[in-house]
């Protein structure tokens, strides 16, 4: 991959943390299913909490109004029977007061003389036209014991004798029966005065007019008893009070009835009473208006009642829903959180997690002999580039669009998955042939020709891709990791390339495990792994220092490139030992040769170690080198990751005195911000340009451009691989402050740099190969 090692292990992760998120994966998901069905079931409950609550709420209101309506009732028919009651008892009081008045009048012997004899003016005064106009009784009548009319009076005044007989028919059969009451409490003595006290007729009547009256006869008696009657001799008072408006009025303002009113025909309505004739027959009503207090009392108080129990309904609806609410956006958190559990945040896509489901299911299916599909992996060229020099907003924008254009590509049934970084996977359904495969990401391939717009500046972006048809039962696992060797040979073809997986390329892989095997070993027996140490001069021609080089003798294959076995060591691990041991080995040589300084490579790898500096640092300490006797020098890759333990490294180690150079400079992104941000001591110039000079225009003014920087920068200037006398002179002009190259040296042994630094020494006292036993070692 042409990502930094580091990278590739941070974002592809090796099979046992698929395996573990594979498991996590499992045992998150049993939780999601419990929480959604939680909050499935609390929202169920809550409409039926809803419902019962509400419904509980109008049933109460219900049963509480029928049942106060009930009791209301209840209490207003009593009011309606006292009512009553006291209507009767009113009615029964007028006519005791008719027969009391009459009393106070007719038993009086003063009364009875001046009937027989017939003194009428004392009569209207005394008993006749008196009492109607006192008492206001309608009509008085004074009979004779002939039962034939003495005197009339009307409206309280004297009347015509002859009006009587708009009355006789009415009161006649009345007269009869007291006469015959009167006559038969009297037969047999001659004087009937005390036997008949007491004795009268009263009672409604109704008139041919259908006036209605109560009329009252009682017979005239002696108050002393002195004055003796002949049994049939008794005159007759009779009176009339008619029921009319001040009757009625009467009664009603003793007993407090609200609009009592006389009629003649029966009212609808429960609050009346009928009253009954002296026969029996009903003569008219009394009506009134009753007052239903406890009805009013329930009208007035249940709007209240009601509209609480409306408050307390609507209170309950919005509580719930409320909590509904709650529930409901606890439910969308939850999808959510599921959503971002599987999805991308950037682009919406499948992540890393829903992307090996799929490819599980597509595994499991392919097993069972329904399909063969293709996984592909994809990396993006460049992109650490355009969003480490536009910006992170800018490479987001990048990935978005790649990801539009990816789904743009695919087929309905095929998974396109961001797994991160620049990193995606393609799931292709239906593969049944190679060239469905290549066809696939030719078009992939297509997709990217078109240059990409990134807030109005044009980007063109290239992307590698990886391919692997899953035939038969292949396990995941498998599948991506031979897709991610694909990429890698993809990427290793250059830029904008695609690479089916073969058998050939697992043999390849195969080879490089081997070959780490026995370069594991050799670190571990030292044998065949040696340091060559290759000078560097000052522009005037004096050594400035050494830079060490690994080199390795495998013992079948012969020597093999630092280029090929350091990648190797990187990629697989094992260049923390290999890293190791070259400081160790150049550090034996500082000790032993008064050399200026001794530059190592270090892998980016080994600077993401937090305690490479204190290490480094303690073993020049206790192996008594300066610390400014050892350079570093590392490649751009290292800044360009921006990690923060790099940083806090490199200013360790140069606070402490290691100077740090950049090697390759101009082969990468070449950001002055890097070199601005990070202290850097040193430039190495690429060997790319320095070949070039002489020939090339361009190189040069490049050349003296990054010269110029550097001299700005206050940096010391190396140019590397110089090789013939035109650049060396060329470089020493533009102001380069540090030649490299064969011109000057080749890479030298140990012992050869031992002689070039102690020739005389050498001679006269030869060190012995390998004396020297370190106490102390990195
Ligand atoms: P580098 O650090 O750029 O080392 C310089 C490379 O250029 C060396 O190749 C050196 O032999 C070669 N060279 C120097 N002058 C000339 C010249 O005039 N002409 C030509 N054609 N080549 C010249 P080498 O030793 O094969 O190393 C290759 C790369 O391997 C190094 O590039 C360095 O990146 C890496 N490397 C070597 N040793 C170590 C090591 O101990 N640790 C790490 N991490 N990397 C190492
Ligand atoms: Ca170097
Ligand atoms: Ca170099």
């Amino acid at each position: 991959m042409a990502k930094p090692p580091e990278a590739k292990s941070a974002i592809w992760s090796p099979p046992a943390s698929h395996a573990s998120l594979a498991v996590s994966r499992i045992a998150w998901l049993p939780k999601t299913i419990w929480w959604g069905i939680t909050v499935t079931f609390f929202d169920y409950s809550l409409k039926r909490q809803m419902l019962w609550g509400a419904s509980a709420i109008i049933l109460g209101a219900a049963l509480l109004g029928s049942g106060a309506y009930w009791a209301a009732s209840r209490i207003d028919e009593n009011v309606l029977i006292r009512e009553q009651h006291l209507a009767s008892i009113g009615v029964d009081e007028v006519a005791d007061r008719v027969v009391k008045e009459q009393d106070g009048s007719t038993i009086w012997d003063d009364a009875l003389l001046a009937a027989r004899a017939n003194d009428t003016s004392w009569l209207a005064d005394n008993l006749v036209e008196w009492l109607g106009d006192f008492y206001g009784h309608e009509y008085v009548v004074l009979l004779d014991p002939s039962n034939r009319p003495m005197q009339i009076a009307q409206g309280g005044g004297a009347a015509e004798i002859a009006s009587y007989t708009a009355l006789e028919a009415t009161i006649a059969p009345i007269v009869t029966t007291l006469r015959e009451e009167m006559n038969a409490a009297s037969a047999g003595l001659t004087d009937s005065n005390e036997s008949i006290t007491g004795l009268g007729q009263s009672g409604f009547v109704k008139f041919p007019d259908r006036s209605v009256g109560l009329v009252s006869i009682r017979p005239i008696l002696s108050d002393t008893g002195e004055l003796k009657q002949r049994p049939g001799d008794e005159f007759l008072h009779v009176s009339v009070e008619m029921v009319n408006r001040a009757l009625v009025k009467e009664i009603a303002d003793r007993f407090g009835l609200t609009n009592l009113q006389f009629r003649m025909d029966q009212p609808a309505t429960a609050a009346s009473l009928p009253i009954t004739g002296r026969d029996g027959s009903t003569v008219g009503w009394l009506e009134w208006q009753t007052e239903h207090p406890a009805l009013r009392l329930l009208q007035n108080t249940l709007p209240a009642v009601f509209a609480a129990l409306a408050l307390a309904v609507l209170f309950l609806i919005a509580m719930l829903k409320r909590l509904h609410n709650t529930s409901r956006s606890l439910r969308d958190t939850e999808q959510k959180a599921r959503r971002l559990a599987f999805h991308d945040h950037l682009t919406g896509l499948p992540n890393r997690a829903l992307f090996e489901d799929r490819l599980e299911q597509a595994a499991a299916s392919a097993h069972e002999g329904n399909a063969t599909f293709a996984l592909y992996y994809l990396d993006l060229d460049q992109f650490k580039y355009v969003n480490d020099t536009r910006g992170h907003p800018v490479g987001d924008e990048l990935i978005r669009q790649v990801a539009a254009r990816l789904l743009m590509a695919k087929g309905k049934a095929d998974t396109v998955a961001r797994l991160g970084g620049d990193e995606f996977a393609v799931i292709q359904a239906k593969v049944t042939a190679r060239h469905d495969a290549e066809e696939f990401a030719a078009h992939m391939l297509e997709q990217f020709e078109p240059s990409f717009d990134l807030f109005g500046e044009e980007a063109r972006i290239g992307v590698s891709i990886g391919g692997v048809i899953a035939e038969g039962a292949v396990p995941p696992d498998d599948l991506m990791r031979t897709a991610d060797i694909a990429l890698y040979e993809a990427k290793g073809d250059g830029r904008g390339r695609f690479r089916l997986f073969t058998g050939s390329m697992d043999e390849k892989v195969r080879q490089r495990r081997a070959l780490d095997d026995d370069l594991r070993s050799a670190i571990d027996t030292k044998e065949g792994l040696h340091l060559v140490y290759q000078p560097i001069h000052r522009a005037n021609g004096e050594m400035a220092g050494v830079e060490a080089l690994a080199r390795w003798t495998h013992p079948v294959h012969g020597p093999i490139g630092p280029d090929l076995f350091i990648a190797l060591a990187e990629e697989r691990g094992s260049i923390e030992q290999l890293g190791n041991w070259v400081i160790n080995t150049a550090c034996d040589l500082a000790v032993r040769l008064p050399l200026p300084w001794i530059a190592i490579n270090v892998s980016p790898l080994q600077l993401r170690d937090p305690f490479f500096a204190n290490r480094l640092l303690a073993l020049l300490s206790a192996r008594g080198i300066e610390p400014a006797r050892l350079q570093i020098e590392m490649t751009e890759g290292v800044l360009l990751q921006g990690s923060p333990t790099v940083k806090a490294t490199i200013n360790q180690l140069r606070s402490a005195g290691v100077r740090v150079a950049l090697d390759d400079f101009g082969t990468g992104y070449s950001s002055i911000t890097y070199l601005r941000d990070y202290g850097i001591d040193k430039l190495k110039i690429d060997k790319s340009f320095v070949d070039k000079l002489g020939h090339d225009e361009e190189s040069a003014s490049i050349v003296a451009a990054i010269i110029d920087l550097a001299q700005a920068m206050k940096m010391t200037i190396t140019a590397e691989g110089v090789e013939t006398e035109l650049q060396a002179s060329m470089l020493r002009r533009m102001g380069v402050t540090e030649l490299q190259g064969y011109l000057l040296s080749r890479p030298l042994m140990e012992s050869q740099v031992v002689e070039l630094v102690q020739p005389r020494k050498r001679a006269r006292k030869p060190e012995p190969h390998r004396s020297y036993e370190p106490a102390f070692r990195f």
